[in-house]
């Protein structure tokens, strides 16, 4: 559909700016960088907004802006430390391009924003939409801000089915766009045209077409074909890679190493990652040959970790060194194979080290939040260890220790204590699950919440927090507790439930 025919007369465009004007004054939501537009502030919320919605990047501008509150501190600032503050936003090539065009602006314009945006593309970083909306926002060049919303709401208002992949759609859709900019509030129009798309125009489900402040300009709206435009054609599959990540622990301290900076996640830092799916014996092979002198290894569950083009599929372990490994190495001599680059050294580091100092890649998460899970709750491995011990000198027990999970079996019956990684992660302190074979209900001060047993009613599981330590009183409820279940367990069978 042609610009023209679509929207017509100069006062309908008019008409449509004032609507979307109101409409933005009275539906914005509240952005730390829309309440105090200054040049700085908006380009930075808008680097951190590519590909990465409003809620998620809230906080990491909050603290992004206290600690390099101005170009000069951005400039300044160690990668290290930057790609801290950027660590979990994900494409982290926005980060190192802040920091070249921050050192840029310092370097040649007097540290201060170009105001048009010709002259902010210039810069690392800085593409046509950003541009836009950076001059527009802060600087009120009349200039269009099309991202990905503003794309599906001009589609859908000029009901044009053609291919969002194409770019000769795009610049089409743009040409409207920038024909619909009013001559003062650009910013606020282009904003209000973002929102739109994010709040009442929505992608995949439905648009919510009621609460549309344009909807008599709607040419998709009127003939109803709102929920098939736009159209996007299927992208090009991505690759897959398997992967082996390893969780290796030695005392205290855990071993990462830092990614080639010319690699995917270059420069950030990582658990050591080995090409294909390794078994736990290849684990053990590989790593005594670099020296290492491994006590346990664990399987950790499989993920994924999905970038533009790829996806590695994972597979991980926990392995827990002996203590002289560490010592014998020399910190941070030992090296693990890698066949994708050449391997950096391993640099051993307590979790707390980690969270305060290296900014780890977070593409696999999954393994990396149960390291700072570990190094927050440094006691859990040793409770995790105590508990095995002492219920494994227990006549007529076995104990079998799988993941995070002890399996305790006896003649009749059996028990398990569950370290929950991930399952519960708003517990405040160290926990314990605890289950225990049949359904019966067990009492203890410490017991915080009981869950529901499964359906087939023959386990119940009970949770405990703040354990630190097995004292006596845990060690000899979980005993009772036990041999409870096994009595009750017999008794069942005895009258031939
Ligand atoms: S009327 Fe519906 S489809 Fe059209 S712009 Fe508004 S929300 Fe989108």
């Amino acid at each position: 559909m042609a610009g023209k025919q679509w929207m017509g007369e100069e006062w309908r465009i008019k008409d449509f700016q004032g609507k979307i004007l109101d409409w933005f004054d009275k539906n914005k939501r509240s952005m730390p960088w829309r309440d105090d537009p200054a040049p700085y502030r908006v380009w930075v919320s808008e680097i951190m907004l590519q590909q990465t919605r409003v809620d998620t990047v809230i906080p990491y501008f909050n603290r992004f802006l206290e600690r390099l509150p101005s170009v000069e501190n951005l400039a300044d600032v160690e990668e290290d430390e930057l790609l801290k503050l950027w660590e979990g936003l994900g494409y982290y090539s926005r980060a190192r391009n802040l920091k070249a065009a921050a050192t840029e602006l310092i370097n040649n314009h007097g540290g201060k924003l170009p105001e048009t945006a010709s002259e902010l593309q210039k810069l690392k970083g800085i593409g046509e939409y950003t541009a836009g909306a950076i001059a527009s926002i802060a600087f009120g060049e009349k200039v269009a801000a099309v991202d990905g919303n503003v794309f599906r709401v001009m589609a859908r208002l000029t009901e044009n089915r053609g291919d969002l992949r194409d770019n000769r759609l795009k610049n089409i859709l743009k040409r409207e766009a920038e024909r619909l900019l009013p001559d003062r509030r650009i910013g606020d129009f282009n904003q209000g045209m973002i929102e739109l798309g994010a709040l009442v125009c929505i992608s995949r489900v439905s648009p919510k077409c009621a609460e549309c402040p344009v909807t008599e300009y709607c040419l998709s709206f009127n003939h109803g074909t709102q929920v098939m435009i736009p159209y996007k054609s299927k992208g090009r599959d991505r690759s897959i890679q398997n992967k082996t990540v390893l969780l290796i622990r030695c005392k205290d301290k855990f071993a990462i190493r830092k990614r080639p900076g010319n690699a995917l996640l270059g420069g950030l830092w990582e658990l050591p990652l080995e090409e294909g799916h390794l078994t736990a014996e290849d684990v053990q092979k590989r790593l005594e040959s670099q020296g290492m002198k491994i006590k346990e290894i664990l399987f950790l569950k499989n993920t994924k970790a999905i970038f533009s083009h790829l996806e590695w599929r994972i597979h991980g372990y926990a392995v827990t060194l002996w203590e002289s490994s560490l010592e014998e190495a020399a910190g941070d001599t030992m090296k693990v194979a890698e066949t994708e680059e050449a391997t950096p050294a391993l640099v051993w580091a307590t979790g707390e080290e980690i969270g305060l100092k290296y900014p780890m890649a977070s593409a696999y998460s999954e393994y990396t939040d149960e390291l700072h899970f570990f190094s927050k709750k440094p006691l859990i491995f040793p409770v995790y260890e105590a508990i095995r011990e002492k219920i494994s000198q227990l006549p007529g027990v076995n104990s079998k220790v799988q993941k995070t999970q002890i399996t305790f079996t006896a003649e009749n019956a059996f028990a398990w204590v569950w370290l929950p990684i991930r399952k519960l992660r708003d517990r405040p302190e160290n926990y314990l699950i605890l289950t225990f074979g049949l359904d019966h209900q067990v009492v203890h001060p410490r017991i915080v919440q009981a869950v529901e047993p499964y359906p087939n009613r023959w386990t119940h599981h009970v949770i405990i927090e703040n354990v630190t330590e097995i004292d006596e009183e845990i060690m000899s409820w979980i005993i009772q507790a036990y041999h409870f279940a096994r009595g009750k367990k017999s008794k069942s069978r005895a009258k031939g439930k």
